[in-house]
This record gives structure tokens, C-alpha cells and sequence, in this order.
């Protein structure tokens, strides 16, 4: 059996361990810090900073393929494990196609596959856009308020700001680009796992809900209640994604069929009804948590299967479902307390997860929810009243 390293110590690495022990798998995680949710699973936890070069090097040294559960990972040491033969899935190549927004904004952009219009922000470095700039691409992009994406290193919401006006109250420092706000009728999202055979396994698209105040995806709901054109639209432009990626790693240098993993492609339908990709994530996704309770295969296991060479499962959908991330209580700071989880789990249908993080922060992602149920709707209302019941506060 293949050892496999992550390199991130996040839920998403936990949540692929724990669907790991099935299969005897071997699985070494590099985290910034330990304990995190995937390092205390892991059967070895290595310790190192993530965008470090020799850090991602040494620890690629112990395992036979290598993955990632975070974008924010050292790409030279990707790079030179290609160079090595050392297997890297998703791809290097995939991985420089992604990290930077603005690269990602650009590969769609030339692949013709309909995304919000952009400009990039010219700002000095470290320091925001100047009113000048902001004024530019509001004129270019047909007005404010724009939305402002920092090129790298966000993450749930935290390098995305609106502007209302040229004086940009809360424009985000360093190089970033600015898009036109779409009017977003649903956010959406398609899953999908490709193998290094090229065989493809795509999940319904599923519809998820943004909490503003959180500034982070709040609930998700499978399948999205959209009309069957949209949806087989959002799955053919998930794939369309699919595909420029694979040539994009290839071109780049990548090996053959390393452009493999598990990946998410969050859409807006806009009010106009027309379907736009927002970003890819390289990785198992928030929007499919739902699938280790509502899919034969869930996304983790399809990410298994990819990473130990083994065929891909069904993504087919056997109950309609919706999840609700756990987040810590407004004012909530420390030692994590989960109250409430007995009422929630006395509800029909319901799983949680908790994600083992040490510490809970205000809005912080704690956990999460599942809830089936015979429509999407019933299954949104049972995971939202499991919520309800449960509150993440400090000790
Ligand atoms: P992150 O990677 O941090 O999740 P996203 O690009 O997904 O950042 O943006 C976070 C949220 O901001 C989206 O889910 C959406 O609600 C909103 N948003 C992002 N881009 C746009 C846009 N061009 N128009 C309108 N809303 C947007």
C-alpha cells in the first residue's frame, strides 16, 4: 500500500484520514502545528511551516505520493518532487494554476468559460489600491461596488472585499484584482474526482448558502433547486474547468495524468440565469461534506481512491441532503465546549462532525452538520434545527 502525505493539517485531511483506516492506508500529515485536525489522525505527524521549500521536501522524503488540503503550500518544492519522479496529485502544475487568483482568472478568461469581468488593481506593495486605481476598474467593469479578491492566500471569505466607492474603505493590501459584483440569484457548486486515467466522477451540483456576518459558506444543500438545464450547465462548465486544468499541468510540465485529485468548482447563477465559475479548489471541498452521508462514494473516499491508485466510486446522489458548517458563538474565545449535541442528534437523519480544533474563535468552522431527508428542502430544515441545538462555546 502507498504512503500518502498531505501537506496541511486542516478538517479536510481529517476528514480524509478518518475515511482512510477502510482502506489500512498509510497517511503522514505536515501541519504548522500539532495537534490540528488531520495531524492528531495522521500516523505520522510531521511538523513545519507548509510554504517552506525544505520544509515540504523533508517531509515528502518518508511517503510515495504526495497531496495537499490547502492551496498555500510551498510550489517549488511541488515542483522539484515532480522533477524527482515523486508522485504530486493534483499536480504542481494544477497547483500554479489555482494558487494565484489572478493566474486562475486569466486560465478562465482564455479558455472562454463565462466568469465575473476583472481587472487586476495596481497598488505600491503592501498598501492598498490607490483611489485612482479603484476608480479605473469601476469604469472598466461597469461601476461600484466591486468586489476586491487578494491574489493569494485567502480563504473563506478573508482576501474578498466590497467596495462601495474609490476611497475604499477596507480595500485588502497587497496585489490583488478587482471583479464586477455579480447579482447572485444561487451560489452553486460542483465536486468532481478525476483519476490519473482520466476517468471522472462528477457530483450533482449543489447549492450553498453564504452568511454574510461569517463572511463564509454557511449551508449547502444537494441537489441545488435549479432547473435541470442549469444544473447540467454548471456540470458541464465544472468540467470544462476540469479539463483546462489537466492542460494547463501539462503544459506546464506537470507529468501525465497528475492532474488528479478531488476538486470543487463554485458557480453563481446569476439573476440574469446566467451561470458564471467563481474559483477552484484543488482539494476536497466544503460543499462536499455532504456526500459521506448522501453518496455512495463520498468525496474523501473518491480522494482515497485517487491517492492510492485504486478505481474511483459512484458520485450518484442516493438521498437528497444539506449541511450546516458549526461555528463558534459570537464572542466565543478558547477552549472549545459543544453543547446542546445530544438534542441535535436525537433529531431524524442527522450526523456531526466536529473537527478537534483546540481552540474556538468567534465564526470560527468547528464542525458541521449533516441532515438527509426525502427533499432538499426537509433535509435543509433538519439540518438547520440540529444547528439550532448546538452551540459552539469556550470553556
Ligand atoms: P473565498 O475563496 O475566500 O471563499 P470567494 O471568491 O469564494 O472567496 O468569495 C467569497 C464570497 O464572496 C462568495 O461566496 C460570494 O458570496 C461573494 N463574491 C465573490 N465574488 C463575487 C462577485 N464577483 N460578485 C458578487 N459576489 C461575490
Amino acid at each position: 500500500m502507498r504512503r500518502i502525505g498531505i501537506i496541511g493539517g486542516g478538517q479536510l485531511g481529517r476528514m480524509a484520514i478518518e475515511e482512510a483506516r477502510k482502506y489500512l492506508a498509510h497517511i503522514e500529515v505536515l501541519s504548522p502545528d500539532y495537534p490540528s485536525p488531520g495531524s492528531e489522525l495522521a500516523d505520522v505527524a510531521h511538523v513545519g511551516p507548509l510554504e517552506d521549500y525544505e520544509s515540504v521536501l523533508e517531509f515528502a522524503r518518508e511517503v510515495d505520493v504526495v497531496s495537499y488540503e490547502i492551496e498555500h503550500v510551498s510550489l517549488p518544492a511541488l515542483r522539484e518532487l515532480e522533477r524527482l519522479g515523486k508522485p504530486v496529485l493534483p499536480s504542481a502544475g494544477v497547483l500554479a494554476a489555482i494558487k494565484d487568483k489572478s493566474t486562475q482568472k486569466r486560465l478562465l478568461e482564455t479558455a472562454r468559460i463565462p466568469t465575473a469581468r476583472w481587472a487586476m488593481l495596481e497598488g505600491g506593495p503592501g498598501a492598498p489600491p490607490s483611489p485612482a486605481a479603484l476608480a479605473a476598474a469601476a469604469e472598466a467593469l461597469g461601476g461600484f461596488p466591486l468586489v476586491q479578491k487578494s491574489c493569494l492566500g485567502g480563504y473563506d471569505g478573508l482576501g474578498v472585499a466590497i467596495l462601495a466607492g474609490p476611497e475604499g474603505p477596507g480595500a485588502l493590501a497587497g496585489p490583488s484584482f478587482a471583479e464586477a459584483k455579480v447579482p447572485i440569484e444561487k451560489e452553486l457548486a460542483v465536486v468532481l474526482a478525476r483519476s490519473p486515467d482520466g476517468s471522472t466522477a462528477v457530483y450533482p451540483c449543489v447549492e450553498m448558502a453564504f452568511d454574510e456576518r461569517a463572511n463564509l459558506c454557511d449551508s449547502v444543500v444537494a441537489p441545488a433547486r435549479i432547473g435541470a438545464a442549469q444544473r447540467q450547465r454548471a456540470e458541464e462548465l465544472a468540467l470544462a474547468c476540469l479539463r483546462e486544468l489537466e492542460a494547463e499541468s501539462a503544459r506546464s510540465g506537470s507529468p501525465a495524468g497528475a492532474a488528479a485529485g478531488v476538486f470543487a468548482v463554485e458557480l453563481f447563477l446569476a439573476r440574469s440565469g446566467e451561470i458564471l465559475v467563481n474559483e477552484i479548489a484543488p482539494r476536497p471541498h466544503n460543499s462536499g461534506h455532504l456526500t459521506i452521508e448522501s453518496c455512495a462514494s463520498s468525496q474523501f473516499d473518491q480522494y482515497l481512491r485517487v491517492l492510492l491508485g485504486l478505481p474511483l466510486g459512484s458520485s450518484e446522489l442516493l438521498r437528497p441532503a444539506a449541511m450546516v458548517n458549526l461555528l463558534g458563538a459570537p464572542g466565543a474565545s478558547g477552549e472549545p465546549e459543544y453543547v446542546g449535541l445530544e438534542r441535535a442528534l436525537a433529531l431524524p437523519g442527522v450526523a456531526v462532525h466536529l473537527y478537534g480544533k483546540r481552540e474556538v474563535r468567534p465564526f470560527r468552522k468547528m464542525g458541521h452538520v449533516t441532515a438527509l431527508g426525502r427533499d432538499a428542502g426537509e433535509a435543509l430544515e433538519r439540518a438547520e434545527a440540529a444547528r439550532d441545538c448546538v452551540r459552539v462555546m469556550a470553556r
